[in-house]
């Protein structure tokens, strides 16, 4: 007869955890429940149980309620009121480590064979001391990816500041030009109006000037001298914009912005180049 005694001091998981364990677990169970935790006793004849056991208390805390340790350890990492941010990091922190099934299967078989270990030397088995000590590796693992999280969710806020202080200055630009259309050459670009007149390029030839010598992004700079000429409508021609710099454009300009799917003056270069068509 071999018998094991969980304590829970945890309010979250003394609700259901001792129906948890029971079901997969055969054996006597006893439950008592004190104001500042529970106690649960399992009386088996196997010792076979001690693997059940383990395998289902490590499922309960990885799987079956990992958001609420994942909660926890995020409300200690950044703290903070904003339920809409938290549930931002949450998501990410989900995909960061549900990228990998098989990294998912091995936290769970490493907990279980923890568990299991330390089942077979004790029979009182602490859940917060599990948690905290015995699946240390996990936790560090969990806060990694809640680091990862919350730095992207603070790059994701900067970047929306800054896109709103972009749409602010393109809102409050006087003399706005109705539209331009965007042409690219290789590493850089001129704007044109609709009738075909080239305009800004003392500025277009500023910003690629200095930006050449701080090595900046073609695209920064055309989202730049944009903003500057703040227009009503843009449309980019084929060429050198990336998916960032179209992003950033649709939501500076309140998505004001036409992409070319090849006109005849996106397909001229190419047929002029084409030594073989003539
Ligand atoms: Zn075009």
């Amino acid at each position: 007869m071999s018998c094991w005694t969980v304590v829970c001091r945890d309010g979250t998981f003394n609700q259901d955890l001792g129906e948890y364990l029971a079901r997969p677990v055969p054996g006597e169970w006893e439950e008592w429940i004190y104001p500042s935790h529970h106690k649960y006793r399992l009386s088996v004849s196997e010792t076979e149980s001690a693997w059940s056991l383990a395998k289902a208390l490590a499922e309960y805390l990885v799987v079956v309620r990992v958001d609420d340790w994942l909660r926890a350890l995020l409300r200690r990492r950044y703290p903070s009121s904003d339920l809409q941010a938290e549930q931002f990091i949450m998501d990410r922190v989900h995909n960061i480590l549900t990228a990998d099934p098989d990294r998912v299967d091995d936290r769970l078989n490493w907990a279980s064979a923890a568990i299991f270990r330390h089942a077979q030397q004790a029979t009182a088995v602490v859940v917060d001391g599990v948690q905290w000590f015995l699946l240390q590796d996990i936790w560090r693992e969990f806060e990694e990816a809640i680091d990862e999280a919350i730095d992207a969710y603070l790059l994701d806020e900067e970047y929306h500041a800054f896109v709103n202080v972009l749409r602010q200055l393109v809102r409050e630009a006087k003399n706005r030009i109705d539209w331009i259309h965007v042409h690219f050459q290789p590493r850089r670009f001129y704007f044109e109006t609709p009738a075909g007149e080239r305009v800004g390029d003392a500025l277009i030839d500023d910003m690629l000037d200095q930006a050449d010598a701080e090595h900046g992004d073609v695209g920064d700079i055309l989202v730049s001298a944009l903003v500057t000429l703040a227009p009503r409508w843009i449309t980019v021609h084929r060429g050198g914009l990336e998916d960032a710099g179209r992003d950033i454009l649709l939501a500076v300009f309140d998505g004001h912005v036409l992409f070319c799917r090849g006109c005849g003056r996106c397909f001229r270069p190419r047929l002029d180049t084409d030594q073989q068509s003539f």
